[in-house]
């Protein structure tokens, strides 16, 4: 039997490799809540099972991590149930490369977790997953059939599942990709227009970025966006309805930057004649954090506040859609509230895209109150209302916001579904029970 020292350091094509030779094409690994352990399918993967065991930095109690390697192309596919007290484990699929097997499975319990923050927060009916596919780098990735064969199989694993992880687009998964799981399984969101689903939600993200803003705003010093500068970091999908919505509220300048020509062009375009600063920069530009404004909105990519640009930061807000913009939470959360700065949570205000997932199957209303609540300042799960609630409970405990929210999310997340209770739970014990390691 090899180490557990050897198999998380597989890359994830020669753990592919092992298993295939050991007739291995499903297999899990479960926390047993009376022994208080978790449990392997596979004798032989135990060693898997004693590090998930022992993790401390990101395995959180998960339900249940479910993979297969896929019958063509050789993938390795899991499933991470995180949570499922408020209902179906829900997040999206993600599509990468890892170094090895540790890092495979550190990622997929990570962003698991994550997502049960997120949708708690959110006060929506549903757990937290994710869903994590390893490249084969020695097929194209890019190639439409093999993506078709791998995306199918995927759904088809997923229907396997029989409903406790509910999957959805994420990094690396594309429109094409969503309609190909579709085919396989109806235990996904985030599918085409076409079919029934809820199309892009990054303007909804804006608006809810907006929404955090005014918050971090009110908490601040009881003011609002009127009049204000604002640095925007990425002008993309969210970047550009994000300074739409700035100017509607009459802010005084946006000052931006993006590594794109095209989509600075794009800006320019769109607003002509507003007070809108834009350059084109290089990806290691660090120009924006030290841009004199009010509020610094990070929409390009994650791990951008780090030991490096949080001393060069001007502004009193960092209230951004990036996703995990702080590279450590614990150390970069510490710094920036060391500094005074308020840093409004990116899972507390990105939380449209799943928002707009979570209502696709209950169809379509115009102004839609359940999307439009989110962006209220009464309901108390909206944005507006959750931004202001961690930043006075960080403040009255001295306490970074990050970790202030997780705090409240875990509280949250603990709640029972009003109407299947803690469900995702029993689907998981009928799984095992029904020998669900052989099927497929
Ligand atoms: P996008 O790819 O459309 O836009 C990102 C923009 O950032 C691009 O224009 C890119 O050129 C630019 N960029 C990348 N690196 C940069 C750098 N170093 N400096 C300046 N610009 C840089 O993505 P998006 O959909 O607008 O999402 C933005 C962020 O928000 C992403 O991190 C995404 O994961 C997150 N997010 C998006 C949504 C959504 O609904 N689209 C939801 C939740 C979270």
């Amino acid at each position: 039997m090899k180490s557990s020292k050897t198999f998380l350091q597989y890359s994830t094509q020669e753990f592919v490799e092992y298993l295939k030779s050991n007739r291995i094409h499903r297999f899990y690994f479960i926390y047993d809540s009376k022994s208080k352990r978790v449990i392997s399918s596979h004798k032989n993967l135990n060693p898997i099972a004693e590090f998930i065991n022992s993790d401390k930095r990101d395995f959180n109690l998960h339900e249940g991590l479910f993979f297969q390697v896929t019958k063509k192309y050789d993938t390795l596919q899991g499933a991470f149930v995180h949570r499922t007290n408020r209902g179906q484990a829900a997040g999206g699929v993600r599509f990468w490369n890892y170094l090895n097997v540790e890092d495979y499975i550190r990622d997929g319990l990570r962003l698991a977790k994550g997502m049960t923050h997120k949708n708690a927060l959110a006060g929506l009916w549903w757990g937290g997953g994710k869903a994590v596919i390893a490249y084969n780098p020695e097929f194209d990735k890019n190639d439409p059939d093999i993506r078709r064969s791998i995306y199918k199989e995927f759904g088809e694993f997923i229907t396997s599942l029989r409903g406790c992880y509910v999957t959805a687009e994420d990094a690396g998964t594309n429109v094409t990709d969503m309609a190909n799981v579709f085919s396989g399984t109806r235990f996904t969101t985030c599918i085409p227009f076409e079919v029934g689903g809820s199309g892009n939600p990054s303007i909804p993200t804006a608006r809810g970025v907006t929404a955090g803003m005014k918050a971090a705003l009110e908490f601040l010093s009881g003011d609002t966006l009127k009049g204000k500068t604002i640095a925007v970091q990425g002008t993309g999908n969210v970047g550009i309805p994000l300074i739409k919505y700035l100017f509607e509220e009459k802010v005084k300048k946006v000052i931006a930057v993006d590594i794109s020509a095209e989509n600075v062009a794009r800006a320019k375009k769109e607003f002509e004649g507003k007070r809108l600063i834009i350059n084109t920069v290089k990806e290691n530009d660090l120009s924006i954090f030290s841009t004199e404004c009010d509020i610094l909105s990070t929409c390009a990519t994650g791990a951008i506040l780090n030991p490096v640009t949080i001393p060069l930061i001007k502004a009193k807000i960092i209230c951004g859609a990036a996703n995990n913009q702080l590279e450590d939470p614990g150390r970069d959360g510490k710094d920036l509230f060391k500094r005074g700065i308020i840093y409004v949570p990116d899972f507390l205000t990105n939380r449209m895209g799943i928002v707009n997932c979570a209502n696709e199957q209950y169809g379509y209303v115009n102004n839609d109150p359940f999307i439009e609540r989110h962006f209220s300042t009464d309901w108390k799960h909206s944005i507006y209302q959750m931004t202001l609630m961690v930043l006075k409970k960080s403040k009255k405990k001295s306490q970074q916001t990050g970790k202030t929210a997780i705090k409240l999310a875990e509280k949250l997340s603990k709640e029972n579904h009003p109407v299947f209770g803690h469900r995702g739970r029993l689907i998981i014990d009928s799984l095992v029970e029904n020998k669900w390691d052989l099927t497929g």
